[in-house]
């Protein structure tokens, strides 16, 4: 199978691995330059994106990460993943830097402490039946898409899922539902 990176620095990292692992792939958890040096495609997972970003410059991987992007490399990011491909930032704390890539404005904690989780389904025509079952938590938004394309909405018109080449950004954590269809339109990326 494809060799693949989760990026191992903080977040839902072993949920990501599971399931690719599980669709064939070789995974390698990124800590390092090296790591990232031999892999194919990057995934970007959930949990913090300020702690990511400060993590990132701390280990050396941000400039490798960001000329990876630069330089076509696919990467699946859910969440606080989808925060860092962003090219934008809405409401980015002081400082707080992204990787880039997708030309979007994200907002993170978009849905404000009234609605910090939920699970939806959503449609996803791309990835046509069944809906997928998503899981958002303190979730960012899509709020203007450039040149990406949005992939799904929620009922009220909000962008959660956009595409730019191959750039795959989730406001929501398929990778928390048994949900596949996201991590293999990944892999199809990294094989090509
Ligand atoms: N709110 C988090 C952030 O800003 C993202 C939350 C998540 O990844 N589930 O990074």
């Amino acid at each position: 199978g494809p060799r693949v990176g989760v990026l191992a620095l903080q977040g839902d990292v072993r949920e990501h691995v599971d399931v690719l692992e599980h669709l064939g792939a070789r995974v390698t958890r990124v800590r390092r330059p090296e790591d990232l040096a031999a892999v194919d495609g990057l995934v970007l997972p959930g949990g913090e994106s300020t702690v990511i970003d400060k993590l990132s410059r701390t280990f050396g991987l941000r400039e490798p990460i960001v000329a990876a992007i630069r330089d076509g490399m696919p990467v699946l990011g859910t969440c606080a993943g989808l925060i860092m491909m962003a090219d934008r930032l809405a409401d980015g704390i002081d400082g707080q830097q992204t990787f880039g890539g997708l030309d979007v404005t994200v907002r993170r904690n978009a849905f404000g402490s009234q609605r910090e989780s939920f699970e939806t389904e959503l449609i996803v025509p791309a990835l046509g039946e069944p809906p997928v079952a998503a899981t958002f938590i303190r979730a960012p938004l899509v709020e203007e898409v450039g040149s990406a394309r949005a992939l799904a909405f929620l009922p009220g018109g909000s962008i959660v899922a956009v595409e730019q080449d191959g750039l795959l950004g989730l406001s929501f954590h398929p990778e928390m539902n048994g949900e596949d269809r996201f991590h293999r339109r990944f892999l199809d990326r990294v094989r090509v």
